[in-house]
């Protein structure tokens, strides 16, 4: 049933690699040897599989596209490891021309001089086929493929290593390759209509006005007013939201000293600069060499881990109805969610952590490495609850993410769990011994999150691993001064002189203190020797609905006024490029050429056979033609406020927007309002409104083109990547039109039922995510490369990418909203090794064209227990990599699948922990504490938009909310499976945070049953993008009038979705406390204020996820149920 959609493969599951551009990346030559390229899966526990009623076919999830190898064929011959030793960067990358193997393009537009490229068989790949291997064994990878691209043991050469990981960069041909300008037809063609659009139904309905004719521009009508306010916001202010939780919970480095005031102004004025070698003011400027600083101060206003008085007094007792449950405070400790970076070690297991002889680690901490075995013996995460008889597990305030059981001074330096996180805080010895827990073992990452510390490094000397091209990272061991042992591949490297001078410290001799060696997470300049060619610019694509049902929604005002005030805040610099495109049944294409005096607008009917009317002329300048594209912008939306086109070629326009952009790359922004009904994509309605409720198996969760993936795949060849907003109140087919952004490492934003007058709710929010969208960092062709320590080995991805390789993703663009999920698999014992280390590295683009490398180092102890690996469990993180696969099976088998899979991964692990851990049976659902809260989540999950059955979901919602489980941050995607309550009519200052002189009322969690509302009371649901304020019926007048200004209940409006700014304490504390759980994501939650009557009312009542309700088990039920599973 599964052709491509979700099953996050992204690409080349049958083998038929989606090459891209397969040898423009030297570094996906670079391998671990021997380790994550090993195909020999043991086999895996599969919590989606174990217990599942028999699929289909040997395996269930095919794992498949996730282990892309790509075939032999797919590689050019020659670049792998021929030219690996003798260039040091981008010599030997090379980019297939412009336009690339576009399908559907015409055939003239292609290059005239293909070069080195793909045979079209492999440029158009077929739609990935369902692998019937295990999902997490892969037992089906095509092995002997892996030598013969796979990188060879012969040394790197000394070359500085950073150019190896700065490829993706075309060939300078490339990027002025004239390929469109040479394919464009004259003006004459036919095609180019130099005239009123000739469609019979189109000028029939048309009023003279809208339509120009196309190479003058005496149709273009200029709003006579006054100009729309321009905001000149400083170029760069990544401001929007801050980073959704707080910074790490460990504290940073001596040398980094984090005082980020938790809403406050730019950390630029908060944070005493560190002890610099030259001075230099941090930011994405260029640095002096061997400058070190702190850039990215402008996220700040993050919330400081533990600040004094966060935790303190919030909670001075445990609320009643938590008291039944014995939890000691570290595992419930009063720490907001947003403050989930205050870590809380959830175990001190007891771990024999002795000091290896010559192992990994630190050498310098071994006297810590001692101390680990005095730890205390009862670990609370081990402590046993019985789950029915414990009804109120749900701590008080969110969990935080349990701290690795490693040495202090190694834990203080480990990377900040919101960044990187494992499921597993301690990695099992074996496979089989992972395989026996009956627990995901995965890694989750939010690689370019918003940080307000960030130590950044220029040097010309990066360090890296001769053998497996590992950065020196606080977790290598040093023999002596001169030599470091790489904690992943083990290699004996050589201290290169550069490094033992120590520039923030100005000391020499003490590499062991550089920053890198100091910081889990560190970005790294590239220098600029390492560049043939300067790197991309920023280049930005807006592809615009401009069709009748468009122009009805009325987005095109919020989105040219929200450009109009964002137009200076767009990263970038003086190279920024900006394009406009709009389509209906036609493309129409805007000349922006500095010197016109207004924008010309350029229609091409013939949208089977697109081309670019005036190559140069389409994308330009921002600063030199700042002018003309904020003409344009007040311009569109009367442009075509009369139009009667309904019909709408989306594909064609993404083709055209394509071959715009291919030359450079860049960032392409779709906004489309209605299914694409004409041309090259057209697609038909496959939702039937009467089967939303079904209980039966969801159809239709595939795309039913392969057009949108093999685009994106094609996109992202050519660095370009495809952000998707759908404003649509009827169906879209999400499943097939989201694929030109999860392929292409773009971002899906979707509004349904968007209207300018109908739902102003929705408007808010697209204006807020618009200015965060066009105003957040951006990096542009980037890749992540995610590297483990030997014996680990990483197997499938979860996010919105392309894999290029094994463990190479191509992210043409990246943001800092997006999360990503892997699968990991141990392939040799790990007897011989105290700690492992996993390593991803993000190369991309800055706006202001610099090359950078941001790494992160994760370092988790390895354990030879059962007891210990529970211990270590982090439910939260297993939660979220469980749903990134039940997505996945949901659209490769089937929903039923899928909802099975996820109740047997908590019988499963329950199993294993009653029959391997417990030794003493007891009667009673048992849990280990750490988990207490597993069975809940899943039933979450089982009653999310994306699993849930029996309930009315429109098609198109739970394709949405599938997506945004796999490419949300686990925070927010927590948010989304098992909402937040509380009770906010009687907020105080008891307890609050003070931030920026404001005060944020910590009112305590609810669990989520009707049980916990009361009639007089008012309460707040935040569900990560939506929050609803549920009025009760006898709510306390005061707070009708202080906070709502009504008279009384009747008086609230129906729908109600901004609170009033009333001068009242009441009010102030509640629009606090809402403004604060906003600001810490980065996109918008609209609020709705709902009564009993409310049409809302019931989206709030199917988040209780505690309650039956006709088509769902209650949580009791729930847990009777797989008491009975386990104890069959
Ligand atoms: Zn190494």
């Amino acid at each position: 049933m599964s052709t491509a959609g979700f099953n996050s493969q992204n690409g080349t599951g049958t083998g038929q690699a989606y090459a891209n551009g397969p040898s423009q990346n030297p570094v996906a030559l670079q391998q671990l040897p021997g380790v994550s390229y090993s195909m020999t899966h043991q086999p895996t526990y599969n919590p989606m599989q174990a217990k599942a009623p028999s699929p289909p076919g040997p395996g269930l999830y095919p794992s498949g596209p996730y282990q892309p190898v790509p075939p032999v064929s797919s590689y050019q011959p020659g670049p792998p490891l021929s030219s690996y030793p003798t260039s040091p960067g981008q010599a030997l990358l090379t980019r297939p021309p412009m336009g690339g193997p576009l399908s559907h393009t015409p055939p003239q537009s292609a290059s005239p001089s293909p070069g080195p490229r793909l045979p079209p068989a492999q440029a158009t790949p077929p739609p990935p086929a369902v692998s019937s291997s295990s999902y997490y064994s892969n037992p089906q990878q095509p092995q002997p493929m892996a030598p013969a691209w796979q990188y060879n043991t012969a040394p790197p050469p000394l070359v500085p290593p950073t150019s190896m990981n700065t490829p993706l960069r075309g060939p300078v041909a490339n990027h002025v390759n004239p390929a469109a300008s040479s394919t464009a037809p004259p003006p004459s063609s036919a095609a180019y209509s130099s005239a009123p659009p000739a469609h019979v139904s189109h000028s029939a309905t048309q009023p003279p006005g809208p339509r120009m004719p196309p190479t003058s521009v005496h149709g273009y009508t200029q709003p006579g007013a006054a100009p729309p306010p321009m905001n000149p916001i400083a170029p760069h202010t990544y401001q929007p939201s801050r980073a959704p939780y707080g910074p790490p919970p460990t504290g940073p480095p001596p040398t980094m000293k984090p005082t980020p005031p938790p809403s406050g102004p730019p950390m630029a004025n908060a944070t005493p600069p560190p002890p610099k070698a030259d001075g230099t003011v941090a930011g994405n400027g260029p640095q002096a060499p061997n400058s070190y600083n702190h850039v990215d101060n402008k996220m700040a206003g993050l919330p400081q881990p533990g600040p004094p008085g966060r935790h303190l007094g919030h909670y001075p007792s445990l609320p009643p109805g938590y008291q039944n449950a014995s939890t000691p405070h570290n595992a419930t400790s009063p720490v907001h969610p947003a403050m989930q970076a205050a870590t809380q070690p959830y175990t001190q297991a007891p771990q024999p952590y002795q000091q290896p002889p010559v192992g990994p680690g630190p050498a310098q901490l071994s006297p810590s490495l001692a101390a680990m075995s005095l730890q205390s013996s009862t670990p609370e995460a081990l402590r046993v609850v019985n789950l029915l008889q414990e009804r109120n597990l749900l701590p008080p305030s969110p969990i935080p993410a349990p701290t690795p059981c490693l040495p202090q001074d190694l834990q203080k330096i480990n990377c900040n769990p919101e960044v990187f996180r494992s499921t597993l805080t301690s990695i099992p010895q074996t496979q089989s011994l992972l395989n026996k827990a009956k627990m995901p073992l995965g890694l989750l990452l939010h690689p370019f999150k918003d940080l307000s510390q960030l130590p950044v490094v220029t040097s010309s000397t990066i360090v890296r691993c001769r053998s497996c091209r590992t950065y020196i990272n606080p977790f290598v061991s040093f023999l002596d001064q001169r030599r470091w042992k790489c904690n992943l591949c083990y290699r004996v490297n050589d201290v290169p002189e550069e490094f033992m001078y120590n520039p923030v410290s100005r000391s020499y001799g003490e590499p062991h203190k550089r920053p890198e060696v100091q910081n889990a997470t560190i970005e790294f300049i590239a220098p600029s020797e390492y560049m043939l060619r300067p790197p991309q610019p920023a280049v930005y694509l807006f592809v615009l609905d401009v069709s009748h049902n468009a122009v009805e929604t009325g987005y095109l005002n919020v989105f040219c006024q929200s450009m109009l005030d964002n137009i200076n805040a767009l990263p970038g610099d003086s190279r920024t490029k900006v394009g406009f495109i709009t389509f209906d049944s036609t493309i129409h294409f805007y000349n922006l050429q500095e010197g016109l005096s207004q924008p010309q607008m350029l229609i091409v009917s013939d949208i089977e056979d697109i081309f670019l009317p005036t190559p140069d002329s389409l994308l330009v300048n921002l600063n030199e033609c700042k002018e003309l594209v904020q003409d344009l912008l007040k311009s569109l939306p009367t442009l075509f406020e009369k139009t009667m086109e309904t019909q709408s070629a989306l594909g064609s326009a993404l083709q055209a927007a394509f071959k715009l952009l291919s030359p450079t790359g860049g960032r392409m922004s779709v906004f489309q309002t209605q299914l694409p009904n004409l041309g090259v994509g057209a697609l038909q309605s496959r939702e039937d409104p009467n089967q939303r409720a079904s209980a039966k198996d969801i159809q239709h969760l595939s795309p039913a083109t392969d057009f949108y993936k093999k685009l994106a795949l094609d996109c992202s060849g050519q660095q370009v990547a495809v952000d998707l907003f759908l404003l649509s109140a009827q169906y879209c087919d999400l499943a097939s039109l989201g694929c030109i952004s999860r392929y292409s490492a773009g971002s899906i934003y979707y509004y349904p039922s968007y209207h300018h007058q109908h739902n102003p709710s929705q408007v808010e929010c697209f204006q807020k995510d618009l200015k965060r969208y066009l105003t957040r960092k951006i990096g542009f062709e980037a890749v992540m490369r995610i590297r483990c320590t030997k014996g680990l080995s990483i197997h499938t991805f979860h996010g919105n990418f392309f894999v290029r390789s094994t463990d190479l993703l191509s992210l043409p663009n990246v943001n800092p909203d997006a999360g990503f999920a892997v699968q990991m698999s141990i392939e040799e014992n790990l007897d011989d090794m105290q700690v492992v280390s996993f390593q991803a590295a993000l190369l991309y683009t800055s706006s202001k064209g610099e090359r950078r490398i941001r790494v992160h180092t994760l370092c988790l102890p390895v354990v030879n227990s059962l007891s210990d690996i529970f211990a270590g469990a982090d439910v939260q993180a297993i939660t979220g990599l469980l749903a990134c696969m039940a997505v996945d099976r949901s659209v490769t088998a089937s929903l039923s699948d899928a909802r099975d899979a996820m109740t047997n991964a908590a019988i499963d692990s329950l199993t294993s922990y009653r029959q391997s851990v417990l030794t003493i049976q007891q009667p009673g659902l048992l849990s280990p504490a750490c988990l207490r809260l597993f069975p809940m989540f899943i039933l979450a999950l089982l009653k999310q938009k994306s699993f849930r059955t029996g309930t009315s979901t429109r098609l198109d919602d739970r394709v949405f909310a599938m997506c945004q489980l796999k490419y949300q941050p686990l925070a927010y995607a927590m948010l989304m499976i098992h909402p937040a309550l509380y009770r906010v009519d009687d907020l105080t200052d008891e307890g609050a945070l003070n931030i920026s002189e404001r005060t944020i009322p910590q009112p305590r969690l609810l669990q989520l049953s009707v049980e916990k509302l009361s009639r007089d009371g008012a309460f707040l649901m935040d569900a990560g993008t939506v929050m609803y304020l549920w009025i009760g019926r006898n709510c306390h007048p005061n707070f009708l009038t202080q906070v709502l200004g009504v008279p009384n209940y009747a008086a609230v409006p129906d729908n109600l979705y901004m609170l009033p700014e009333l001068d009242t304490a009441e009010s102030q504390r509640t629009r606090a406390f809402i403004g604060w759980l906003r600001d810490q994501r980065p996109f918008f939650p609209s609020l709705h204020v709902i009564r009993d009557e409310s049409q809302r009312k019931a989206s709030f009542m199917q988040n209780m996820i505690e309650d039956r309700t006709e088509s769902a088990l209650s949580y009791y039920e729930f847990l009777l149920h797989l008491q009975q599973q386990i104890s069959k």
